[in-house]
Parts: structure tokens; sequence; C-alpha cells
């Protein structure tokens, strides 16, 4: 099943449009819902996968998307409210085996995962990343001027 995975992506913006793209791209059956239409836009011409224009906070929009048969849900929204409570409807209510959110708030990523909900926190892999390039300029050895 690897490559053969139904996957729901909420979000189609700078994110969510990426993944939509890459996952359909290696063959899985992709269904991205976003509020706003023209947040489809961001697709390629390549991608297979379905669009769903609506609220993914309604039940009757993740219905449309059969959530129900779904092996992933990524909840990409800019918001991290809406992200927790997708990610929650899918767990409990669809019962979607793996469930992943994009979470701002590092301190928010313990209560995603006390609710069995896997989290990227984009704040705290820049953080990381920024530190590491920081160490790493210090460390280089510096031009010597004649
Ligand atoms: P970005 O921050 O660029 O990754 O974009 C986030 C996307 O999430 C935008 O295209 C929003 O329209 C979309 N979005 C935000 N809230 C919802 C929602 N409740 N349901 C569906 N899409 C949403």
């Amino acid at each position: 099943m690897k490559n053969n995975r139904y996957i729901v992506i909420v979000g189609c913006g700078r994110l969510g449009s990426f993944l939509a793209n890459q996952l359909s791209l290696a063959g899985n059956s992709v269904v991205v819902i976003d509020k706003n239409e023209l947040a489809f836009s961001e697709l390629s011409a390549d991608f297979s996968g379905f669009r769903l224009n609506g609220d993914a906070t309604q039940i009757a929009v993740l219905k449309e998307a059969k959530l129900s048969r779904a092996n992933f849900l990524i909840a990409t929204t800019q918001q991290d409210n809406v992200n927790l409570m997708v990610a929650q409807v899918a767990r409990k209510i669809f019962n979607v085996p793996k469930v992943l959110a994009r979470v701002f708030d590092p301190k928010r990523k313990d209560v995603f995962f006390h609710l069995g909900i896997e989290t990227i926190c984009p704040t705290s892999v820049a953080f990381d990343m920024f530190l590491q390039a920081v160490n790493k300029a210090d460390s280089s050895p510096q031009e010597v001027q004649s």
C-alpha cells in the first residue's frame, strides 16, 4: 500500500498545496480541502486528486471527503485551533489511523500529543535551523585580511 494511500489534506496554501502535489505525484489518492477556491490554483497540472471547496470544520465537508476511508489526515491551515479541531474529529469520529497537524505554537504540542495527534511545529524546526546556522557560522574559519 506504500504509494496507494488515501490522504486527506486540509488547507491548500503554501504547505498543503506542496504536499498535495508531491503525494499525488507519488501515486497516492489525495483529496485536498480549502475554504478559499483560489487556493487550488497552487496545484500543479500533474495533480490527479480531488479538490474540495469548503470549511473543514464542518462535518458534512469531511464526510464529502470520505474521511472515514482515509489512511492519513494532514491538517495544514494557518490556524492551530482549526488544525486541532479537525485533527480531533478525524481521530475520534472518523477513526483515521494517522493524523498529522501543523502547529505554530510549540506550547500546544503537548495538547495534541495527549489526543493522539502527531504534530510538526514549523516554529521549532526554524528555531533549530537558525541556531545551527549561527553555530556553524561561528565555527567556520574566517578569511584573513592582509
Ligand atoms: P498557508 O498558511 O499558506 O499554508 O494556507 C493555509 C490555507 O488553509 C489557506 O489556503 C486557507 O484558505 C486554508 N484554510 C484555513 N482555514 C480553513 C478551513 N477551516 N477549512 C479549509 N481550509 C482552510
